[in-house]
């Protein structure tokens, strides 16, 4: 889903800000990288601060317009060194990652914008957005450099990633039904009482304990097939195995 996500450079006026943020964006896992008629072209200098992520360089699309950057996006966040610009809907950069990644996962195309180093973004390019990231940095001295800012944000983008990877639903039948476990518990218990481990008069607490083992363990479908598998074959070679 990162890769339904851009970043967007507008005006860049030094080709080192452009290497650098591609080098950011690699290292959070973003490939998209949108450079918006920039003010030097990306040559050595930007590729030797890209480093390892001279590809995402490489690949980097060149428009001559913000309007074309975004004609494909449903959601654009446009992030502002200053805060509260133009009383805009705002996100922090964390809100700003878990939204991203919520309408990445269901498709959606989603763009994130950055300004010129000296001047930032203006109000109209502002307007085209639909939200306002603003990094809470020192209210005194509150503009990143422009890769920092593309670090930072993209380091929320992949923290949104990763919890939205754990959280990711187990598939409901990927767990047994009680009666297939029910009968799982029956099976096991036939046979060790055909090996002579469970002795019929004094069962004693074994199910039980071997009950709270497998319930601790939460087994899944594929495991409990293998475990049935296993007491079939077992049981083969049981004495009396009609017992
Ligand atoms: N003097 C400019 C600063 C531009 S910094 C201004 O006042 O707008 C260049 C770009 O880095 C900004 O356009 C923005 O995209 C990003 N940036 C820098 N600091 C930021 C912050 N605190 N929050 C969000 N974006 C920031």
């Amino acid at each position: 889903m990162l890769n339904q996500i851009r970043i967007v450079l507008v005006n860049t006026s030094d080709q080192r800000n452009i290497g650098s943020a591609a080098r950011a964006m690699k290292t959070m896992g973003l490939t998209e990288l949108v450079l918006v008629a920039p003010l030097e072209e990306p040559q050595g200098k930007a590729q030797a601060l890209a480093a390892g992520a001279t590809d995402v360089l490489a690949n980097a699309i060149r428009v001559d317009t913000l309007a074309e950057a975004l004609a494909d996006c449903s959601l654009v966040l446009a992030t502002s060194a200053r805060n509260r610009t133009l009383d805009w809907p705002q996100l922090t950069p964390r809100e700003a990652g878990e939204k991203a990644i919520q309408e990445g996962v269901q498709g959606a195309k989603i763009a994130i914008v950055f300004g010129r180093e000296a001047s930032g973004l203006t109000n109209e390019e502002l307007q085209q957005s639909n939200f306002h990231i603003h990094i809470p940095a020192n209210p005194d001295y509150s503009s990143l450099n422009l890769a920092m800012a593309v670090q930072t944000v993209s380091y929320e983008l992949r923290m949104a990633y990763l919890a939205a990877q754990e959280q990711a639903p187990v598939a409901a039948d990927e767990y047994p039904l009680h009666k297939e476990l029910e009968s799982f518990y029956e099976h096991f218990e036939q046979v060790l009482t055909k090996s002579g481990f469970i002795v019929r008069q004094h069962p004693g607490l074994v199910m039980t304990k071997l009950r709270r083992l497998f319930t601790r363990t939460r087994l899944e479908q594929n495991e409990l097939n293998i475990l049935r598998g296993v007491l079939a074959s077992l049981e083969k070679h049981l004495p009396n195995s009609k017992a």
